[in-house]
């Protein structure tokens, strides 16, 4: 196996994209799960208000976090420490920082710890957070919201890889685009500024949702793999009735036996995030070595 070398650090992985429903949390729980059953210790971070990642752990974000189990007290300033925010989670050798809807605060504390212009400390808040803890897990996964949010430019501060769901259709395909342009322009905002760029490890696409009885995705697929060549994953997750009522029942592809009755297409969903994650684990590996 990829067991992480000894004196590297956590690799933190990030799920990002403009859009709603592209698949970034369905991703962020199959491979959390995924890496641990492959003897991973993974440390799941949930940076989206509406707490879907911590749903899926079986978390009511409404009446089961407190705000200081989340990463709220971090954007705010608070003297706390995130290993304060960690809880075990229903799946062994998955740890979560979960959300709560009180998380869309973040977005006003966040860009008010501004000092000067030129101070961009507060896009490093989770980065410099999750600091005290890269040594104590293998992988860090970050789940985001559908938005490029301060909480969200703060989650691809903090990752070494990036992962950006993306279902062939042209509207998504449009928007993605969207969150790029948008994205290097901060990054490059940010370099001008303070002399430092956002370098990621790795970064790839992962077609989600992918419907190959509709005639558009073979067209949209081309689009995509031109448009982020080398970057396209060999890997895609079909859409199958099995990964959504999965999350209709707060559960997962991994929760083997529940979805019998939908063997057929629960296998191929997990299969597929079978493969995905261990591409994710080549990337993780290849990071470590590169340390
Ligand atoms: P996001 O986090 O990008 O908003 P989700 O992972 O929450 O996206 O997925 C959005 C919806 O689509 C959810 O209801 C989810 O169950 C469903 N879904 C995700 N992946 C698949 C898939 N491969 N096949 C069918 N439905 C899916
Ligand atoms: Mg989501």
């Amino acid at each position: 196996g990829a067991m992480r070398p000894e004196g590297a650090e956590a690799v933190a992985v990030v799920l990002a994209n403009f859009k709603g429903g592209v698949g970034k949390t369905t991703t962020a729980m199959s491979v959390a799960q995924g890496l641990s059953l492959r003897g991973h210790r993974v440390l799941a971070v949930d940076c989206d208000p509406q707490g879907s990642l911590t749903t899926l752990f079986g978390i009511l974000p409404d009446t089961e976090v407190e705000d200081e189990q989340t990463i709220l007290p971090l954007c705010v300033g608070a003297e706390t420490s995130l290993r304060s925010a960690i809880r075990p989670s229903y799946w062994s050798g998955v740890d979560l920082v979960a959300a709560a809807p009180l998380l869309f605060g973040a977005e006003f504390s966040l860009p008010s710890r501004q000092q000067t212009e030129d101070d961009f400390e507060f896009w490093n808040v989770l980065n410099v957070g999750l600091d005290e803890v890269r040594d104590e897990y293998d992988v860090i996964v970050i789940d985001t919201p559908p938005s490029l949010s301060y909480v969200t430019i703060n989650a691809l501060m903090a990752a070494n890889g990036l992962l950006m769901p993306l279902p062939p259709n042209a509207l998504d395909f449009a928007s993605a685009s969207q969150f790029w342009r948008l994205f290097s322009d901060l990054a490059g905002q940010l370099v001008e500024q303070r002399g430092v760029g956002k370098e990621f490890d790795f970064i790839r696409v992962l077609l989600t949702r992918v419907d190959s009885s509709d005639s558009t995705t073979t067209v949209v697929r081309d689009w995509i793999g031109q448009a982020y060549e080398g970057k396209v994953m060999p890997v895609e997750i079909p859409k199958t009735a099995a990964a959504a009522s999965a999350a209709a029942e707060f559960g997962t592809i991994y929760d083997v036996g529940k979805y019998d009755g939908n063997a057929r297409t629960y296998k191929r969903a997990a299969e597929a995030y079978e493969k995905v994650t261990e591409l994710v684990e080549q990337l993780i590996q290849a990071t470590w070595l590169r340390k």
